[in-house]
């Protein structure tokens, strides 16, 4: 196999982002023991460092009064997605888990999910509009999968989307810089940092 190198175009990344809480829900894909801690089934290298960036801003976003929400890869015995992937975030089990540290707090949603994309097959797309929410902070992982998939899937309901780069994680930094690029070129995504996500009081 040959490698071959090209260069990753350009893209900006905002310095600062202001949002109204009001309308804006904070959404971790995926921080589960399977994805993030060692021993997990589909350990990604850089998920465990975005813990204490993630877990900042979703302080933050809930003493703001946004909303926090969770996916959760969730795989019944052979789900068609293990044959590709190796078994892994079977319901019930540990690495299925969200990692201790970015535990759910009382008034956060979680939507366990069967596939990539976390509007498919769960009640995010009903719950955000119920609440008016019309911008979406995505984090976690894995970057070009579940964090991509979830994405595309909210801009086509012209979800804005804005994405903390420290907050999500790759297998590859190729995947990591195709995702961002896809993001910003394809659905118009804010790409910022971690710290850069404001919340207007
Ligand atoms: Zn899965």
């Amino acid at each position: 196999m040959t490698q071959r190198m090209i260069p990753v175009p350009p893209y900006d990344v905002s310095q600062e982002v202001s949002l109204d809480p009001q309308r804006t829900c904070v959404l971790v894909v995926d921080m589960q023991n399977d994805f993030v801690k060692e021993g997990g089934k589909l350990v990604v290298p850089t998920a465990a460092v975005t813990i204490p960036t993630i877990k900042g801003l979703l302080e933050r976003a809930r003493a703001a009064g946004a909303v926090v929400a969770y996916t959760q890869d969730s795989h019944l015995p052979h789900d068609p997605e293990f044959p590709i992937w190796g078994e892994h975030c079977l319901v019930g089990t540990w690495g299925w888990e969200v990692v201790p540290e970015l535990a759910p707090q009382p008034g956060d949603l979680i939507y366990p999910k069967r596939r990539y994309d976390g509007f498919y097959g769960t009640t995010l797309d009903h719950d955000l509009r119920v609440r008016g929410i019309d911008t979406l902070v995505i984090v976690g992982t894995v970057a070009n999968i579940c964090v991509l998939h979830t994405a595309g899937s909210a801009a086509l309901r012209w979800l804005k989307l804005v994405i903390p780069r420290d907050g999500i994680s790759a297998l590859t930094e190729f995947d990591m810089e195709a995702t961002l690029r896809q993001i910003h070129f394809l659905y118009n995504g804010i790409i910022t940092q971690c710290q850069g996500v404001k919340f207007k009081a």
